[in-house]
């Protein structure tokens, strides 16, 4: 007989947001442009001025500006395409003009420093510097000379009309319309400016209608994808970077006009509420950023740290814009305020985190947190890019976009480690094992060559699959996640070149020492330790486990390790740093035909004895060759499986039929069969599942309807 199963709704919350709001109109009271204009204005004064400048600092500005009105020591002849040293004049003047407009500032209405502001405005607009990139001319200085012009609207003296409209013309630069995701927002962003300085309504309305035009979902375009994450320069994974500028720049916006005739409507503000708090917010441990997410600004000195990061020589702190766009959505309070507590280390990295499993399908990326920990993988496909080198940034990470394990358990574990990185050792990649880091030859981002990749959620387990092809190197990667542990296998792996090909299990700082079944005492720093183990074999470090259930050729290593940030960034410091690193990694040995692996993270394990006492035969091996992978967890009741091409699984009690290449989870809750199902390949319409009772050879059918489109690669579930 067949049980019938029932399909269950299971759309991308990205989208369900969408629906469910209805495109409200906020309500306005009759006002004119310039009454709008100046509500607008104070906002933008009251954000801008926020930050109450440092009286020193503001002192040593005023102390050291020449009568011409430049500061010694700026470049201002500088093209420099990354730090751009006349940017140093325009932060300068706008210490000037915070410390004229605050009262108590000891500078406020000073007649001699409206002189000062006066005197750097005239001066850049007679020199008027460009840099080598176009960001700076088209998007940095228009928005700089707009909130300094609208800045001195509340100033005790104004500036000269003259001077203020000539500046104004010369922020004419760059076009919206020609742009895409952030930058388009950016220079929409100056011509808002333009138009409130201007009191110009038409413009104003176009300023928003580009700025806010960008908030909405697309497919196979730059933006805010239908998974809920975000991408730029091409299909090209950016969470953070441009991903959060994009966001906070919408939010700082939505904020100024909000309850104005040009308020952002309530279903955009929930995509974009949606997007940070359920995605950028969830990539981050602590205070402390997934080291996936960041794209080629992983090779920037303080960029995983929120409170810290440091975008055109100014700190940009997280929290505030946050609070921003608290401000906008308050009635996500509690998550605004859980994070910021995290974020300013007021509360522990689990304070508020709950459970959760998101498979991004549109970005190839996958989130698994829980209140313990974050594991979270990067990869590619023919469907997406590879993470960037571009302007001399991110110049070894090739190998970013492979399977990339970002382990995080306090927080800081990857923090400002990149300088020091073995480059093919990026944590949860296989490689060849190059004698010296290789630089990158493909700029803006690679296209992936693999067709195979994604995973199978629920939202609170699930499992991810990577179909490695890259460098001359075959792997088929597997990820199965669970509560306490993420089975991570590998099988297929192949390569010709003369070269070693490694696993990479972790590569972090060295916290602490290191405590293995492999030796009776605690590992110190500067040990390598090399075993080729037949059986089981375990490592602790830093409040993670490592479980190698069938051992492998295993190589630990706690020595320091040396680098400076210029050899992966050019505009970064040549100083040499160093520090002790854990990296441990599997070789697969030279041109191994099909080498496997498999091993067991358990990140958030207290001690060793709870490692000791770490039941491995509750997480089953079932499969682990190039045809599939399985896994199933004994205690949870849940089968992962993954198809690399359709066939037959069989378990103790059941036998699974698939006709399709699939990722496949099946948790049995009280009696009942939940199926969850997605298409790595993102091609097949249908499946045909066949679940064979063992005992007594009854067979049950599914048929399974696979999302299609912009929801290609997402999972279905079927209940019985
Ligand atoms: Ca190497």
């Amino acid at each position: 007989m067949k049980k019938k199963y029932h399909q269950l709704n299971l759309l991308p919350i990205a989208l369900l947001m969408f629906f469910l709001i209805g495109g409200l109109k906020t309500a306005f009271s009759q006002s004119n442009t310039a009454e709008v204009c100046q509500t607008i204005t104070s906002r933008i004064i009251k954000n801008l001025t926020n930050n109450k400048p440092d009286n020193k600092l503001v002192a040593a500005n005023i102390a050291a500006i020449k009568p011409d009105g430049t500061w010694p020591g700026v470049d201002y002849a500088s093209k420099s395409i990354t730090i751009w040293p006349p940017t140093e004049h325009l932060i300068k003047l706008q210490t000037l003009i915070k410390a004229y407009l605050t009262k108590n500032s000891g500078f406020y209405a000073d007649e001699k420093v409206f002189q000062h502001i006066n005197n750097a405005l005239q001066y850049w607009y007679n020199l008027d510097p460009k840099s080598d990139n176009w960001w700076f001319n088209e998007i940095y200085t228009p928005q700089s000379l707009g909130e300094s012009l609208i800045m001195m609207e509340h100033g005790e003296k104004k500036l000269d009309k003259e001077l203020k409209l000539k500046l104004v013309e010369r922020m004419k630069r760059g076009n919206p319309e020609k742009q895409a995701g952030a930058n388009k927002t950016d220079i929409a962003l100056h011509y808002f400016y333009r138009a409130v300085l201007t009191e110009d309504d038409t413009l104003l309305a176009f300023s928003l209608k580009e700025f806010f035009s960008p908030v909405g979902l697309v497919y196979k375009k730059e933006g805010l994808q239908y998974d809920n994450s975000y991408m730029q320069h091409g299909l090209q994974l950016y969470i953070a970077g441009y991903g959060d500028v994009f966001i906070n720049s919408v939010f700082k916006l939505a904020n100024y006009v909000k309850e104005t005739p040009y308020a952002l409507s309530a279903d955009k503000v929930a995509l974009l509420s949606n997007f940070y708090r359920n995605t950028f917010l969830k990539a981050i441990r602590g205070e402390y950023a997934d080291f996936n997410i960041e794209g080629r600004r992983i090779s920037r000195f303080d960029m995983l740290n929120l409170e810290k990061q440091i975008e055109s020589g100014q700190i940009l702190k997280a929290s505030p814009q946050i609070l921003i766009a608290k401000e906008v959505d308050p009635k996500n309070a509690v998550d605004w305020d859980s994070a910021i507590a995290r974020i300013t280390g007021k509360q522990e990295p689990s304070y508020n985190v709950k459970k959760l499993h998101t498979q991004y399908f549109n970005s190839d990326y996958t989130l698994h947190v829980r209140p313990g920990y974050s594991f979270n993988v990067r990869m590619v496909s023919n469907r997406t890019k590879r993470c960037e080198s571009g302007n001399n940034e991110n110049l070894l990470g090739r190998y970013l976009s492979d399977g990339a394990t970002n382990i995080q358990v306090n927080g800081p574990e990857y923090y400002n480690i990149m300088p020091v990185w073995e480059w093919d050792k990026i944590p949860g990649v296989t490689s060849r094992d190059y004698a010296t880091d290789r630089p990158m030859t493909v700029f803006w981002g690679e296209q992936g060559s693999n067709d195979f990749a994604g995973g199978v959620s629920d939202g609170v387990y699930g499992a991810s699959t990577y179909a490695l092809d890259y460098d001359s190197v075959k792997a088929k990667k597997s990820w199965f996640f669970f509560d306490n542990e993420i089975m991570c296998l590998g099988t297929g792996i192949k390569s010709n070149e003369p070269e070693s090909i490694t696993t990479a299990i972790n590569q972090c700082w060295l916290k602490g020492s290191v405590e293995s079944s492999l030796s009776r005492n605690p590992i110190a720093k500067d040990k390598t330790i090399q075993r080729n183990e037949k059986l089981s074999t375990w490592f602790l470090h830093d409040n993670v486990g490592y479980y190698f259930p069938q051992g492998g050729n295993i190589t630990l290593s706690t020595s320091v390790q040396k680098g400076n940030w210029y050899h992966i960034n050019n505009s970064q410091p040549k100083d040499e740093l160093s520090g002790k690193v854990f990296k441990l990694w599997l070789n697969h040995g030279s041109k191994p035909q099909n080498a496997s692996y498999a091993y067991i993270v358990l990140p958030g394990i207290k001690d060793a004895a709870s490692l000791k006492k770490f039941e491995a035969n509750n997480l089953k091996i079932i499969a682990n060759n190039p045809a599939m992978q399985a896994v199933y967890h004994q205690k949870l009741n849940i089968l992962q499986a993954i198809f690399y091409q359709p066939g037959t699984l069989t378990l103790p009690s059941m036998e699974i039929k698939t006709d399709k290449v699939c990722a496949l989870m099946i948790k049995m809750i009280n009696g009942k069969r939940l199926i969850s199902i997605a298409d790595p390949l993102q091609k097949e319409k249908t499946a045909t599942l066949s679940l064979k009772d063992l005992k007594t050879g009854k067979t049950e059918q599914v048929t399974v309807h696979f999302p299609e489109g912009a929801l290609a690669g997402s999972s279905v579930q079927y209940k019985n």
